[in-house]
C-alpha cells in the first residue's frame, strides 16, 4: 500500500531538469526570453559533468588558419557515418560561430593566440577542404574548458531571473491522457519532501548513462535519469547501440586524457615504440576520429603488441613535446597523469585504454530541441511540452559516433534553440489546465515501493553486474556470441530489479534510495543498448560487428527507436535518417566509404 505523500505545487513557464552545460544555456535562455522558469539539479550546477570537458569546443571561426563551417557539417556527416540528421548538422554547425562569440562575449576565458583572437587546436576527424587538411576548429581554455563554460553560464543564469531547486531529484515526467508532458514529480534530496512543478514546457538536459559501463570517463552522477523517465512514460529512445569509447582513459582509472593532447603533439605508440596509427589511418593518424583509434588500439593489443606487464593497454608520448606547451596548454592533463597514473609527462609515457566516454543515443529530437516519436506513421511526430538537449537527447548530430568537440557545441547550440523555440510557442504566464488527480499516482508509488523493498540483493550488488556484462559484452568489438550473452545476461539483470533491496526507509538524505532511483534508469538503458545492438547486423560508427564487418547502407541506413518497459519488454523500431538540410548554403552529402 502506498503511504500517503504530501506534494506541493510549484507554476511555471517552464521547467528545465539539469544544469549542466545544456541545462544552463536553456536555463539562462528561457529566463531572458521573459519565460517564467525553474532549473531543478540533482547537483550542484558547477558540480555537473560539463565542468570535466577538457579538449575544448568546434566552430570553424578560422582564427589559426583557413576555414568554413561547410567543412565542419562535412566532417561532422562523416564522423556519424552518415548516421545523422543532416538538417540538424547544418543548423549546429552554422550557429557555432555566433554561438561561440556569444559564449565569449558573455565571459568564457578562452586561451588567447598572440593577436588576441581565441585559440583553436586540431581535434580528432576535424578537417578542411573535405578532407584534405587538418583543421584547427577546436576553441579552448587550456584543457579545462567545460570548467570555464559552465561557470561562465551559471553566472549569466544567475543574473537573468531564473530560479533554482539545487539537490532536487526529478522522479517522472507527468504526462496527460494525450500524451503531452505538463510537468515533473521531484524529491528535495535534504528534506525528503516531494514537489510537483507545473509547466507548459519540460525540458530534459540530465546528462548521459556512461555509468551503465565499468570503467567510465563520465562522474557517478551520470546516470541517463531523462532517459529513464521517458522509458517510464512510454517513450521510444534512439540509437542506444551507439556508445562512444575514447582513446585514452588512463590504464586502471578510467580518467580522461583529453583528445587535444594529441592535437597539441602527443603520439600513441605500441610495445615496439611504433606509432602505429600510420597504418590505420596514414593521413589523420593519431587524430583519426575516436572509433578507428579504439578499434586500432584494441587490435594492437589482441595481437599482442600491447604495453605493460599484460600487455594490455597502449602508451601515449608527449615526452618530445616543449614543457612550455605543457604548462601553458595541457596543465590539468599532467596533473592527472601524476596522481592516477604516477607518471611525470615530461619523462615518460601515459598508459590509456579506450574508455566509455559518450553516449550518442539519447530520447529523440529534432533541430529545436522538441522530442519526436513515431506516431501513426509519422516518424517526426512531436509530443507536445517535451524538450530534451544535451548528451540525454539524441537530435541526432553525432549519429553513430562523435566528434571530439562537439558536445560542448551541441549543449550550447541546441541549449539555446529550445529557448527561441519556447519564446515563439508559449506565452509567459499562461494559467495551467486542471491535472487530473491520480496524475502523480504512478510516480509516487514507484518511488514508494522502493524505498520500501526488501529484497535480497541490495542496490550495489545489481549494479556491479550490470556494469561488468555492459563492459564485457557491449565493448569496442561485438559479436554475435557476445551481443546475444549480453541480452541474455542484461535482462536477467534487469529482472533482479524486483529483488532489490534498500535498507534506509527515511526520506532525508537518502543516498540509498537515490542510487537506487538511479539504478532503475541505468537499467532500462543498459537494456535498450544491449538490445539495440545485437538488432543492428551491420558496422557503422563506434557499432563494430566483426561479424558484420561493413556498412549496410541498404538494410541499415535509419535510426533505431526502441522502448522498454518496467518488466523489461523491448519492443523495436525505425525512423528514416534526415538525407536533406535546412536550405541551399550547403548541399546533402551522400554516404561513401569513410576512411581518415
Ligand atoms: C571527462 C570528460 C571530458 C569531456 N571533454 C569534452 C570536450 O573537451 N569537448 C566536448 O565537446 N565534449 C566533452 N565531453 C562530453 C561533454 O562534456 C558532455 O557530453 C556534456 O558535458 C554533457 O552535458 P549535459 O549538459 O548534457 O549534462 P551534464 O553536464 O552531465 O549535466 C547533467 C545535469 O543533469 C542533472 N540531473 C541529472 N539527473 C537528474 C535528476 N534525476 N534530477 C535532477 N537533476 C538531474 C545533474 O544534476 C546535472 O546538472 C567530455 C566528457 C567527459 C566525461
Amino acid at each position: 500500500m502506498t503511504t500517503a505523500y504530501k506534494i506541493t505545487e510549484h507554476h511555471y513557464d517552464m521547467i528545465v531538469v539539469g544544469a549542466g552545460g545544456a541545462g544552463l544555456r536553456a536555463t539562462f535562455g528561457l529566463a531572458h526570453k521573459g519565460l517564467q522558469t525553474a532549473c531543478l539539479t540533482k547537483v550542484f550546477p558547477t558540480r555537473s559533468h560539463t565542468v570535466a570537458a577538457q579538449g575544448g569546443i568546434s566552430a570553424a571561426l578560422g582564427n589559426m588558419g583557413e576555414d568554413d563551417w561547410r567543412f565542419h557539417f562535412y566532417d561532422t556527416i562523416k564522423g556519424s557515418d552518415w548516421l545523422g540528421d543532416q538538417d540538424a548538422i547544418q543548423y549546429m554547425c552554422r550557429e557555432a560561430i555566433p554561438a561561440i562569440i556569444e559564449l565569449e562575449h558573455q565571459g568564457v576565458p578562452f586561451s588567447r593566440t598572440d593577436e588576441g583572437k581565441i585559440y583553436q587546436r586540431p581535434f580528432g576527424g576535424m578537417t578542411t577542404h573535405y578532407g584534405k587538411g587538418i583543421a584547427q576548429r577546436t576553441c579552448a581554455a587550456a584543457d579545462r574548458t567545460g570548467h570555464a563554460i559552465l561557470h561562465t553560464l551559471y553566472q549569466q543564469s544567475l543574473k537573468h531571473d531564473a530560479r533554482f531547486f539545487i539537490e532536487y531529484f526529478a522522479l517522472d515526467l507527468i504526462m496527460d491522457a494525450d500524451g503531452a508532458c505538463r510537468g515533473v514529480l521531484a524529491i528535495d534530496m535534504a528534506e525528503g519532501t516531494l514537489h510537483l512543478f507545473r509547466a507548459h514546457g519540460v525540458v530534459l538536459a540530465t546528462g548521459g548513462y556512461g555509468r551503465a559501463y565499468f570503467s567510465a570517463t563520465s562522474a557517478h552522477t551520470c546516470t541517463g535519469d531523462g532517459g529513464g523517465m521517458a522509458l517510464r512514460a512510454g517513450l521510444g529512445l534512439q540509437d542506444m547501440e551507439f556508445v562512444q569509447f575514447h582513446p585514452t582513459g588512463i590504464y586502471g582509472a578510467g580518467c580522461l586524457i583529453t583528445e587535444g593532447v594529441r592535437g597539441e603533439g602527443g603520439i600513441l605508440r605500441n610495445s615496439a615504440g611504433e606509432r602505429f596509427m600510420e597504418r590505420y589511418a596514414p593521413n589523420a593518424k593519431d587524430l583519426a576520429s575516436r572509433d578507428v583509434v579504439s578499434r586500432s588500439m584494441t587490435i594492437e593489443i589482441r595481437e599482442g603488441r600491447g604495453v605493460g606487464e599484460h600487455k594490455d593497454h597502449i602508451h601515449l608520448d608527449l615526452t618530445h613535446l616543449d614543457p612550455k606547451d605543457i604548462h601553458e596548454k595541457l596543465p590539468g592533463i599532467a596533473e592527472s597523469a601524476r596522481i592516477f597514473a604516477g607518471v611525470d609527462v615530461e619523462k615518460e609515457p601515459i598508459p590509456v585504454l579506450p574508455t566509455v566516454h559518450y553516449n550518442m543515443g539519447g530520447i529523440p529530437t529534432n533541430y529545436h530541441g522538441e522530442v519526436v516519436q513515431l506516431k501513426d506513421g509519422n516518424p517526426d511526430a512531436v509530443v507536445p511540452g517535451l524538450y530534451a538537449i544535451g548528451e540525454a537527447a539524441c537530435v541526432s548530430v553525432h549519429g553513430a559516433n562523435r566528434l571530439g568537440s562537439n558536445s560542448l557545441l551541441d549543449l550550447v547550440v541546441f541549449g539555446r534553440a529550445v529557448a527561441n523555440r519556447c519564446a515563439e510557442t508559449i506565452r509567459p504566464g499562461q494559467g495551467h489546465k486542471r491535472l487530473p488527480s491520480d496524475a502523480t499516482d504512478r510516480a509516487v508509488a514507484n518511488l514508494d515501493r522502493l524505498r520500501h523493498s526488501n529484497g535480497s540483493t541490495p542496490t550495489a550488488v545489481i549494479r556491479d553486474r550490470m556494469q561488468r556484462s555492459m563492459q564485457d559484452h557491449a565493448a569496442v568489438f561485438r559479436t554475435r556470441e557476445t551481443l546475444e550473452e549480453g541480452v541474455r545476461q542484461v535482462r536477467e539483470i534487469h529482472a533482479s530489479f524486483a529483488d532489490v533491496k534498500v535498507s534506509d526507509r527515511s526520506l532525508v538524505w537518502n543516498s540509498d534510495l537515490i542510487e537506487t532511483l538511479e539504478l532503475q534508469n541505468l537499467l532500462g538503458q543498459a537494456l535498450t543498448t544491449i538490445v539495440s545492438a545485437e538488432n543492428r547486423k551491420e558496422s557503422r560508427g563506434a557499432h563494430a560487428r566483426e561479424d558484420f564487418p561493413d556498412r549496410d547502407d541498404a538494410t541499415w541506413h535509419k535510426h533505431t527507436l526502441c522502448w522498454a518497459d518496467d518488466a523489461g519488454n523491448t519492443r523495436i523500431d525505425y525512423r528514416p535518417v534526415h538525407m536533406y538540410t535546412l536550405d541551399d548554403e550547403v548541399e546533402v552529402v551522400p554516404p561513401k566509404a569513410r576512411v581518415y
